[in-house]
């Protein structure tokens, strides 16, 4: 279960950047999880998970701790109910998420359909709520089986216990511990199926998707090619691991879209795309206090009620003049060729130099429009 030579982290990470880490925990099972965690907890010694290394930037010198790495599998499933079409899936945090979408699509459960093709393991998944063109995992999440770090107890957390918002969670806020299990709750759509023909996806809730697909918003496609189509997106971004195609050696977005008051948004050019948060017609007018801000410079009307916008992080980045493929003179970390808001490792590039690119990205968007990107990774021994 203890690896006695652990390798480097750029080995386990998809952006392919990381030194040794001192000591790692390869648990199988889920007690084998528990087991390795409340060792390390119970050592003093820091520590830290690791699912797939999809969203994770480790620093050149490795971790001073142990890293425990999530391999456990397996998916429980719990039929509908007579006359129902709701079915529930307990899945292991070691599992591959795109494995459980493909699995969901191949028996017709829809749901997380659009969340096709992201990297990663299922435990790592609530941590940043992921999403991906119009869905976003909290509308299938029901709960997680989780060990607390604080009590080294375990419990079940619901979905609404766990502060899900874009690319945020309490886990990624500071709540300690580990997710054991993901409960999802999916539509089993096929007795409707065996009515027409095909099972069919959840509404096509993104723009561009419903484009590719040649159907209008709110339309429901088979699953099959809603999955395929999100691929084939996905693909042309270089957002679908790829060992063969350096695009795809990232975390990912690199920085999530700003979240600015609207107040704010109209200082920026009348081109740069923003959308109010929820839809227009429900948009709530929410209060924020001045250090929730994670744009800069005092929020006009702060303590007032303030509506709020996001920004395509990508628009500013490309308008602060940095185009697709930029890199620093003599560095291996280039922004992708495909996306702007990937930033990739052309090859042996080191975690310094892709956190020299971050920074440099960041100072020229902050200098052109007065916002600071925030990273979306988490970022382990590094800052910007
Ligand atoms: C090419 C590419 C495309 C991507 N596209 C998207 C996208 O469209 N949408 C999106 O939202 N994300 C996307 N991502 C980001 C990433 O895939 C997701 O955030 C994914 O959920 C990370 O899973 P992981 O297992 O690789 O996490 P890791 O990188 O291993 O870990 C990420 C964080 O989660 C913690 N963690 C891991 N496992 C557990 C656990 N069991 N319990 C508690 N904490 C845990 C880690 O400690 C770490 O803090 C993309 C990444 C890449 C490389």
């Amino acid at each position: 279960m203890t690896d006695p030579d652990p390798v480097p982290l750029s080995r386990l990470t998809t952006l392919r950047v990381g030194g040794v880490p001192v000591r790692m925990a390869l648990p199988a099972t889920e007690q084998e999880l528990v087991d390795a965690a409340l060792a390390a907890w119970a050592s003093g010694d820091d520590w830290m998970l690791l699912g797939g290394g999809s969203n994770t930037v480790a620093s050149d010198e490795g971790f001073d701790g142990t890293v425990i790495r999530v391999i456990t599998r397996g998916i429980e499933v719990t039929p509908p109910a007579a006359g129902q079409d709701r079915v529930r899936l307990r899945v292991q945090a070691g599992e591959p998420w795109d494995d459980v979408v493909a699995h969901a699509v191949a028996q017709g459960w829809a749901g997380i359909e659009a969340l096709s093709g992201i990297p990663g393991s299922t435990g790592a998944a609530p941590v940043q709520n992921i999403g991906a063109y119009g869905q976003e995992l909290d509308s299938s999440l029901v709960a997680i089986d989780f060990l607390d770090y604080e009590t080294g107890a375990r419990r079940r957390l619901e979905a609404a216990e766990l502060e899900l918002g874009y690319r945020t969670s309490a886990l990624k806020q500071g709540l300690r511990g580990i997710v054991l299990a993901v409960e999802l709750d999916l539509h089993d759509t096929t007795a409707e199926a065996s009515v027409l023909g095909s099972a069919l996806s959840a509404p096509v809730a993104y723009g561009q998707l419903a484009g590719a697909l040649g159907v209008q918003l709110g339309d429901r496609v088979s699953l099959a090619t809603l999955r395929d189509t999100v691929l084939a997106l996905r693909a042309s971004k270089g957002m679908v691991l790829d060992e063969s195609d350096h695009d795809t050696w990232s975390a990912g977005s690199f920085f999530t879209n700003p979240i600015v008051t609207e107040a704010f948004g109209r200082t920026l050019p009348g081109d740069a795309p923003r959308w109010p948060i929820g839809p227009p017609d429900e948009l709530p007018d929410r209060v924020i206090p001045l250090t929730d801000y994670a744009g800069v410079g005092p929020i006009p009307g702060a303590g007032a009620t303030v509506r709020l916008v996001k920004l395509s992080a990508a628009w500013l980045i490309e308008h602060a003049g940095i185009s697709r493929g930029f890199r620093l003179p003599g560095s291996r970390a280039a922004v992708s060729s495909k996306h702007t808001l990937a930033l990739t490792n052309t090859g042996g590039a080191t975690a310094d130099e892709i956190a020299q690119l971050a920074r440099y990205v960041q100072g020229r968007v902050q200098a052109e429009f007065g916002v600071i990107l925030q990273p979306e990774p988490v970022l382990v021994g590094l800052h910007l």
